[in-house]
């Protein structure tokens, strides 16, 4: 059933495809069987993958032109599409996503690899004014090796964006994709190699957070990191990263509220309100959380919410329902405790899980809850699963102040029709990215996205991505 047509218990290095001494199991969190093995990289693995990295910087790889790596790019895109079925079979058994979001996340991944080839050969230095009798320019070149440690919940997505950013930039990767999801990375890492790409250009090693994500984080041949996962392992990842001095790109968790004032195109908002909560069954980082109604619409936004939620279906991911299951039983713990202290509120409406779904996966109902205050802990914290919670608000200043008032600070949307109040609002808001009208924009591949506060730091996505993923040369000429 997993259509794979590689060995998955291989990493790569160097160019070189080669097994390592253990090995873990995949689940398939839509039935809770495990499926496949993946190999478990140790230290020596990362070390060794940073030497690789390091030799293609230094050799074929370095010395390709911007155009040339871009064209290296935009061929590993077009061979992306071309196998973008089986990509999207093998991430949704593995991740448990329905098949039509896989098919999303595949569209996406060659969407970026387009974007960053394309902007390849187009960043561009400055000239500056000087002193009389010099020449002041700028170059942009790349770190070197770059270290790239990616989460569970969209493999293809994040690895698009960041692999694909420091690629363009002619910086040499070893990627480290997460233990519950690795298998669309091995996949991806084979067709970069049909596309041409140099050995050593991308290394992959799977394996434990604690044991090859540590040794790449603290590894002290690496000249840039970007991870993407929980706030507590990004907090050790920069530590690790100020241990070595080098930048670091952190994209962290989120809390992020739709605004919905009492002026609100409602039947434009709805399905967006919705979506942005249970998409991937919750597990976004930007999913909306958090839905701030003002006070005058606040019983049919909770109403109209209520219905869709009743309509949702949840099932095996090949089912292609509304959600699939959650990534692990833990996560399910975690999000089942999460629904435990909304007891002082009031649960507007829960999906249904279909009753063909297998007891062994990971299901959970989507649930709306509404009630409740900007202080309680469901509107504080980052629940990963399948719920929101609806939150009344009187005036403009109390809005801003609820969704200004959590330690994130990742993604935020307003729904109102009066132009200038959303323009105020923009920029008020603490988020790294806001949405007037709409909320995600159809993933936005183009849009600078990245946190602030416990939502981390640093700009993926867009051309930004290849200003993170670029170090600044002042070059002064003395003429005469
Ligand atoms: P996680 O932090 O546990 O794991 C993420 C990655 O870090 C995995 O590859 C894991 O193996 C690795 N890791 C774990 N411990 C490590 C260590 N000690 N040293 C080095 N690497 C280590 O996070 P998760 O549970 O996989 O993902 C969920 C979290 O990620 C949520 O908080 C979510 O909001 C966040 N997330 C953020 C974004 C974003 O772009 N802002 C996107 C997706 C997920």
């Amino acid at each position: 059933m997993l259509p794979l047509w590689f060995d998955p218990t291989e990493i790569l290095i160097g160019g070189q495809w080669r097994k390592t001494r253990e090995t873990l199991p995949v689940e398939n969190p839509s039935t809770g069987a495990e499926m496949a093995q993946i190999s478990r990289g140790s230290a020596s693995d990362i070390d060794e993958a940073v030497a690789a990295a390091r030799a293609a910087v230094d050799g074929d790889w370095g010395q390709l032109s911007a155009t040339e790596r871009g064209r290296v790019l935009a061929r590993m895109g077009a061979l992306v599409l071309d196998n973008a079925e089986a990509l999207a079979m093998i991430e949704a058994l593995d991740v448990g996503k329905p098949l039509a979001q896989a098919r999303a996340d595949v569209v996406a991944l060659a969407r970026y690899l387009e974007f960053y080839g394309g902007a390849a050969d187009k960043v561009m230095g400055e000239t500056i004014p000087y002193l009389n009798g010099y020449t002041a320019y700028t170059l942009r070149e790349p770190h070197g090796v770059t270290g790239h440690i990616v989460p569970w919940n969209y493999p293809m997505q994040i690895i698009g964006r960041s692999v694909g950013a420091a690629l363009a930039m002619g910086n040499a990767a070893v990627l480290k994709p997460a233990e519950e999801a690795s298998l669309t990375a091995l996949a991806f890492a084979r067709i970069a190699a049909e596309a041409g790409l140099p050995a050593g250009a991308l290394n992959i090693v799977p394996g434990l957070g604690e044991e090859a994500g540590a040794a790449l984080s603290a590894h002290p041949g690496i000249n840039h990191l970007s991870f993407t996962g929980s706030v507590g392992v990004g907090q050790l990842i920069q530590a690790q990263a100020a241990a070595n001095v080098v930048p670091v790109t952190l994209e962290l968790g989120g809390k992020s509220p739709q605004i919905v004032f009492d002026d609100a195109n409602l039947d434009r908002a709805l399905p967006l309100l919705v979506n942005a909560g249970i998409q991937n069954a919750g597990q976004t980082c930007s999913a909306a959380s958090r839905i701030l109604v003002q006070r005058g619409r606040y019983d049919e936004v909770v109403a109209r919410m209520a219905a869709r939620y009743g309509a949702l279906r949840v099932g095996p991911a090949l089912s292609d329902l509304d959600l699939g299951p959650l990534i692990s039983a833990r996560q399910k713990q975690i999000v089942e405790g999460y629904l435990r202290l909304a007891s002082d509120l009031t649960i507007a409406a829960q999906g249904q899980i279909h009753p063909d779904a297998p007891a062994t996966g990971h299901y959970i109902a989507p649930t709306l809850i509404a009630g409740g205050s900007g202080a309680h802990r469901l509107a504080q914290e980052e629940i990963f699963g399948p719920a929101q919670l609806v939150i009344p608000f009187d005036t403009e200043e109390e809005a801003v102040a609820i969704a200004n008032g959590t330690d994130y600070g990742l993604v935020a949307a307003i729904w109102s029709q009066d132009g200038p109040r959303t323009m105020r609002l923009a920029r008020r808001l603490r988020a790294g990215q806001v949405f007037l009208n709409n909320y995600g924009a159809g993933g936005g591949v183009e849009l600078p996205f990245g946190g602030t506060g416990k939502s981390g730091h640093g700009r993926e996505k867009g051309f930004e991505a290849l200003y993170g993923f670029s170090a600044l040369k002042t070059v002064a000429a003395w003429h005469g």
